[in-house]
């Protein structure tokens, strides 16, 4: 394989501290010179990526999406999936273990494995089930699980239900050094909820799924981690009030990671007005006021991480009434852009944003993949975008089957221009040469 030369760019890479224009190249698959300003390289005989006037930086890592396959075959696929992710700048993503069959047997993650291995655009980390079947009973073969490569535990689109569950969840965390990912709900309380419980709720008269439904679950599981000594990771944290639990736990030392979507830092419950289905997400679009807390919570670091929870439906399952419809949002190809406009409204700066896409991820992963850095000698997973390109989300451009995006038609700022996986092109931009 020809080496590949991405010469010209702003190179930002969080993990090294390093921002300058340069180059960088790689061969058989790995960053092997990053050269700053107008330096050569030390081969002439590659392939070039003209990167000059765009940043180029680690490949995207993604925690939390859902892939659908097996299963779901008619929402997404681990191949549609990956390419979906390719073009929003993702060179590694985890996936949900909320299949049909589940993802809590050594088996079904084998499979993930090697589909995404055959017919993958980018790198599939399975997420294995807490529980079997994600009943929420008894605990999945988790030691079996861990030894085919999971990188965590959830049962997530539902709460880990009990206390004594992920009491004894959280317990072999420790021991796997593994978090357990927990979508936070509780469900006595949320039941039937349809959207934010406040006024639009009431004025929509929509049933309300109130703060409290994810706050009573965090502290909880805040508490146990405490406890147990193990480490849990907040899915999805959406208000004011869990960021501030979680920021409380991280200085008495409880082992807490978290993750914020970029629906839940760019949008609000008001999207829901005129009833759109495609802004039915579980936990629901908050208002302003939390989405600015999950932005304070970047910069203070008591949000890790961000994560797409990339959810993608039918158009026929968004079709239905929105009582009946499903909630989720396909999110890979607008993540981006959406983020990108934390920082030209100048409440994130642009380092922070990427080191939350990658060196952050790279972390809780261990750094035992050699992602989330452009430093010499790890794996060229490598993202080239440019910051200030508008333009328009187009559905029909999608890769993913889910076209379930309340973003349609908008206009964003900062675009992912190409995706390099183990130093191969997954996707580029029309325009990029
Ligand atoms: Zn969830
Ligand atoms: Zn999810």
């Amino acid at each position: 394989m020809k080496s590949l030369l991405i010469k010209g760019g702003r190179i930002i890479d969080p993990g090294q501290k390093l921002d300058e224009v340069g180059s960088l190249l790689i061969s058989g698959g790995k960053v092997s010179w990053v050269g700053r300003g107008k330096e050569t390289p030390p081969e002439s005989d590659c392939d070039v990526l003209d990167a000059h006037g765009l940043i180029v930086c680690p490949g995207f890592i993604d925690l939390h999406c859902h892939l659908r396959q097996p299963g779901f075959e008619e929402k997404e696929t681990i191949a549609s999936g990956t390419m979906a992710a390719a073009r929003g700048g993702f060179t590694t993503v985890g996936c949900m273990p909320n299949t049909e069959p589940p993802l809590d047997n050594r088996k079904t993650v084998e499979f993930v494995k090697a589909t995404a291995a055959s017919e993958g655009a980018v790198r599939v980390l399975p997420i294995g089930c807490v529980s079997k079947g994600r009943r929420g009973r008894e605990l999945a073969d988790m030691g079996g699980l861990a030894t085919v490569g999971v990188i965590g535990f959830s049962d997530d689109g539902d709460p880990v239900p009990t206390p004594e569950l992920m009491h004894r969840a959280l317990e072999y965390s420790r021991s796997a050094n593994l978090p357990i990912i927990d979508h936070c709900e509780d469900k006595a309380l949320s039941g039937g909820g349809q959207m934010n419980e406040g006024a639009v709720s009431a004025e929509l008269g929509l049933k309300g799924i109130p703060d409290a439904a994810e706050e009573n679950i965090v502290a909880r599981d805040l508490e146990l981690a405490e406890t147990t000594g193990g480490w849990v990771h907040i899915a999805h944290a959406t208000t004011e009030g869990v960021v501030e639990l979680i920021r409380r736990a991280k200085e008495k030392g409880i082992r807490v990671t978290a993750e914020a979507t970029p629906h839940h830092l760019t949008l609000t419950e008001e999207r829901v007005r005129g009833l759109n289905t495609n802004a039915k997400v579980n936990p629901p679009l908050r208002t302003e006021r939390d989405a600015r807390a999950l932005t304070q919570g970047l910069n203070d670091n008591t949000i890790d991480i961000i994560a797409t929870d990339h959810a993608p439906h039918t158009g026929a399952d968004k079709s239905q009434p929105f009582e009946l419809a499903p909630f989720g949002i396909s999110g890979f190809e607008t993540a981006f852009g959406s983020l990108m406009g934390l920082v030209h409204r100048g409440e994130l700066e642009l380092a922070t944003l990427i080191a939350k896409l990658t060196i952050g991820p790279s972390k809780i992963l261990g750094q035992k993949y050699g992602l989330g850095t452009l430093a010499v000698g790890s794996t060229a997973d490598v993202t080239v975008f440019d910051p200030d390109l508008e333009w328009t989300v187009d559905i029909k451009d999608f890769a993913s089957k889910g076209k379930n995006t309340p973003l349609a038609g908008e206009k964003l700022k900062g675009k992912v221009m190409a995706t390099i996986y183990g130093g191969n092109i997954v996707y580029k931009d029309e325009s990029i040469k």
